[in-house]
């Protein structure tokens, strides 16, 4: 998604842009919900995608209790939408003669005033700049900066998205309208409507993106790691394949403690596990490679804020670009904006992550943990819109 932003943030510049994306078919389906902010809606306006239909309005937060009473509940409007949508409006930005499905990036030469950037098969291609936007396993990153590495967070979240027409009445009238959230003790349950399959957004055909904090050391997740077949995977199990005996314990666990709300999302659904990692780089560029997106940092996901920074990321490289007759004093204004910010989003993801009581190491994470025990404060915090501007 940062790669089809910046190509349309640099094609408005005057650039000639070219989106290489590994996978040999196009992309759809990918992940559930998204949280959007008013950064994303503003790259998506500028960006020419637009924001037609993006997807389902909420007016209101309500937090659980075990028996699914709510016990609280905060007027808070936001856009709801899908991975699925914004591909798609993005995806629309682009000719097709300039995306290029099925090119595995390999390697970058530079020689001080361009790259040529090699993909699998042997096929390279001359360019003034390489923009990394291959996310937090970043290939083109691994190259730049090899000591940079994700950190796991000592959580993960389980997650899928029940079809709205298989809930019940109650979960339907008392948490699908809503941001929902329901807070056990070092955990977190959350839920809000998103569009259906093909962006359906009537009454009946969306669904619910549902989402379990729980949780879990690095030894717990490799046990995690290791699929139906016996087969060890480095970070996460392809859905398909995740062990039926890792399900059944997590729905037992479940049983145990959820309100009967997010029980019936979870028996509707098809869950898998995706481990929680963070990590900033202390430079977004190295001479003429560029990292945008997850690729040049990646927050834990508790301000749903991800795309809009992958949007702001290829916004700012634009303008920096956009503003300078000279590319390297472009590609400098653009480090010097957006790093220090990737680095405090990060920052903040990892201050909201105190809550699930996990590794906390100073005086400040323990009063963050502590203010975060109240429901309260989550229902304020998580995914609140307009966070960054605190830090202005
Ligand atoms: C659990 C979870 C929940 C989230 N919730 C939200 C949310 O509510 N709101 C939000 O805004 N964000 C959310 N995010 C974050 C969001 O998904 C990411 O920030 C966003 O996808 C980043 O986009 P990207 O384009 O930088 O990277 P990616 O989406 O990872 O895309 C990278 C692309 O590069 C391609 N690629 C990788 N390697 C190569 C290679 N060697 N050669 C060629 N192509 C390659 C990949 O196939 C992929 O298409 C969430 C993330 C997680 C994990």
């Amino acid at each position: 998604m940062s790669g089809l932003f910046t190509a349309a943030f640099l094609r408005q510049i005057g650039w000639s842009a070219d989106v290489y994306e590994r996978s040999a078919v196009e992309l759809i389906g990918r992940g559930a919900g998204i949280t959007t902010h008013p950064e994303l809606l503003e790259a998506l306006e500028k960006s020419g995608a637009g924001t037609s239909d993006l997807g389902v309005h909420v007016e209101k937060r309500v937090t659980l209790d075990r028996a699914g009473n709510v016990i609280g509940e905060k007027h808070l409007p936001q856009i709801l939408t899908s991975w699925d949508r914004l591909q798609r409006l993005l995806r629309a930005t682009i000719d097709e003669a300039h995306y290029h499905l099925g090119h595995t990036f390999e390697r970058v030469d530079q020689d001080g005033s361009g790259v040529v950037v090699h993909f699998a098969g042997g096929h390279s291609e001359r360019a003034d700049l390489l923009v990394g936007a291959d996310g937090i396993r970043s290939g083109v990153r691994a190259q730049v900066a090899p000591a940079i590495q994700p950190v796991y967070s000592g959580y993960y979240i389980w997650r899928g998205a029940p079809n709205e027409a298989d809930l019940t009445s109650r979960t339907l009238e008392s948490i699908f309208p809503c941001f929902a959230f329901f807070l056990p003790e070092q955990q977190q349950v959350l839920g809000y409507p998103i569009a259906g399959l093909n962006n359906e957004l009537r009454p009946g055909r969306r669904r619910y993106n549902f989402i379990w904090y729980r949780v879990g050391d690095a030894e717990k997740l490799r046990e995690m790691c290791v699929d139906e077949n016996g087969r060890q995977h480095d970070y996460s199990v392809p859905p398909p394949l995740i062990r039926k005996d890792l399900i059944a314990r997590m729905r037992e666990e479940a049983a145990a403690i959820m309100p009967p709300q997010f029980l019936d999302c979870l028996h509707n659904m098809q869950p898998f596990f995706t481990p929680i990692y963070d990590f900033s780089t202390p430079r977004l560029v190295f001479d003429r490679v560029a990292l945008v997106g997850d690729a040049a940092a990646s927050a834990r996901p508790h301000m749903g804020f991800g795309m809009a920074k992958a949007g702001s990321d290829a916004q700012a490289l634009g303008e920096g670009l956009g503003s300078h007759d000279d590319i390297d004093q472009g590609l400098a204004a653009y480090n010097e904006i957006r790093q220090p910010i990737g680095a405090r989003i990060v920052q903040h993801g990892r201050k909201l992550g105190t809550h699930l009581g996990v590794n906390l190491e100073t005086d400040e994470d323990r009063v963050m943990w502590r203010q975060l025990q109240d429901y309260r404060a989550m229902m304020d915090r998580i995914a609140e819109p307009g966070f960054l501007a605190a830090y202005r």
